[in-house]
């Protein structure tokens, strides 16, 4: 490396941060109104804020990066959530459960300025029994004068409250501190762990994609509730279900089954619950109505996945309803709406009458494969110096930026980090990844490229 003109230490700082895993998960939770989304537009960085969202639009996106002092984490911000017809307490109840459930830490709102409510009550006893670390926001604290108001928040019995102002900025950097305290500095449910125990799958689309109809058709009676939270409105349920003679866990089913009607934001309550299985699936099967055409909300839920590093299967359902003329236009469009995802393995399925469910393990398997691949780095500079001199990079300005050597940094997914002579195009990038896939495989996965620049 250090003839390369890169410094050994680089190299290794380079590897390390490529090869950091899946990012810790900080949920955000509170009443309405008491500065959620505010605040987490002020975590995130963001100028556009969530607040002028008109109501009724669609909130599909859940869950954002942020980073503090160096550390980067997962945001998931509730502040979408409308009251629903189960009454301002079963919602606010329900929406904080599925946050801290998918969370490794918790912030947890209250408006300074109104204090504690039997809301704000309620939430606490949930923040309890899950036990996870919480933070507590006194928010709209402009001011010192607020100060007083916050100090009052004590009476929570959630350690001390953390005066804040979402809208001006006061008092998040300490806040933030303090989060970063409470998150780990890899997820819980970090995958390496869990060896041995069963792979965890999320079954995700659109309402009416036929969910809970493929769950009922592929475990039938002999499915296992193993994680009931009790007491509480929406259960977030894990289900034990042996399939082609390998037990599986389906995470998070209780909202396929016990589908509550909502009248109001429903889609965003459907996007956090997707959201909340992702992150703590290690495999999405994404089920998709092959009888309608592929919409933007089937898109987004691709991406949610995508995003998280999870493996993906695409499985098309209601196979038994299609005629030829709607095969023929399925395929061009799954060519165009879902190129992002070509390398994820698909299977065709009916959830009414059992056709090829028989298909889905071995595509899981597959996925699964691809994602925990590891390229020996020996293997990986063969292949790179090989595809360099064959395809060289253009020249550019009189200059010929070339990939100097590379290696795979972590797996779940694979992620790579390359160290470059100069800037390496876009178009370059995309090029080296599909030469990547067809040389080594990882189908059903995303993959993750960085490339270092020598300075
Ligand atoms: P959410 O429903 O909990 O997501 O709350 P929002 O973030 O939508 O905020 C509700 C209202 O409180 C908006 O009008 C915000 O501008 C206001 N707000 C949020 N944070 C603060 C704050 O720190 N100080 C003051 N004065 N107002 C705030
Ligand atoms: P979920 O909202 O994704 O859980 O979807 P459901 O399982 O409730 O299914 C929605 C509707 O699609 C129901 O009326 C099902 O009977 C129907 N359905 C599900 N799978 C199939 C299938 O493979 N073929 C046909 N023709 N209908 C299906």
């Amino acid at each position: 490396a250090a003839e390369e003109g890169f410094d050994l230490q680089d190299v290794e700082g380079a590897i390390e941060a490529a090869g950091h895993g899946p990012l810790p998960v900080l949920a955000v939770v509170g009443r309405p109104n008491v500065g959620k989304s505010t605040l987490v537009n002020r975590i995130i960085g963001r100028r556009e804020a969530v607040v002028e969202d008109k109501p009724g639009v669609t909130r599909d996106r859940v869950t954002y990066e942020a980073e503090w002092a160096g550390r980067r984490f997962k945001v998931v911000d509730t502040g979408g959530w409308e009251q629903d017809v189960l009454g301002i307490d079963a919602s606010v109840a329900a929406q904080a459960e599925y946050a801290i459930e998918a969370a490794d830490a918790v912030v947890f709102v209250v408006d300074a300025k109104v204090g504690a409510t039997d809301t704000d009550e309620a939430v606490v006893r949930l923040l309890r029994k899950a036990g996870k670390p919480v933070v507590l926001c006194a928010n709209k604290v402009d001011g010192p004068s607020g100060e007083a108001d916050a100090s009052y928040l004590w009476s929570l019995g959630l350690g001390e409250p953390h005066p804040v102002s979402a809208l001006h900025g006061r008092g998040t950097g300490d806040m933030l501190d303090a989060v970063l305290e409470a998150l780990p500095e890899a997820p819980e449910q970090s995958f390496g762990t869990a060896v041995g125990g069963p792979r965890r799958i999320a079954l995700i689309g659109r309402p009416n994609v036929g969910k809970s109809s493929l769950l009922n058709k592929v475990a039938g009676e002999e499915r296992v509730v193993v994680n009931e939270m009790a007491g509480t409105t929406r259960d977030p349920v894990d289900e034990l279900i042996e399939l082609g003679g390998v037990t599986w866990k389906f995470v998070d089913t209780a909202g396929i089954r016990k589908r509550v009607h909502l009248q109001q934001g429903a889609d965003y309550y459907a996007s956090l619950r997707t959201a909340a299985a992702v992150e703590k699936a290690e495999l999405a099967v994404i089920l998709i109505d092959a009888s309608e055409n592929i919409s933007v909300q089937d898109q987004r839920i691709v991406t949610m996945a995508v995003e998280a590093g999870r493996a993906i299967v695409l499985a098309f359902n209601k196979w038994d309803t299609l005629d030829e003329e709607r095969r023929y236009y399925l395929e061009r469009e799954i060519e165009t709406e879902l190129g992002q995802v070509a390398w994820a393995p698909r299977v065709n399925v009916s959830a009414r009458t059992g056709r090829h469910m028989e298909k889905l393990v071995p595509a899981i398997e597959t996925a699964l494969d691809g994602w925990e691949t590891r390229v020996p780095t020996g293997r990986l500079n063969a292949f790179l110096g090989e595809l360099v001199s064959a395809h060289p990079h253009p020249v550019r300005g009189g200059k010929q930026p070339r990939i100097l050597f590379g290696t795979q940094a972590g797996t779940k997914p694979p992620r790579f980090v390359l160290f470059a002579s100069g800037f390496i195009e876009a178009g370059y990038r995309r090029f080296i990844e599909r030469r990547l896939r067809e040389e080594f495989g990882f189908e059903g996965t995303p993959i993750h490229i960085s490339v270092r620049v020598r300075e």
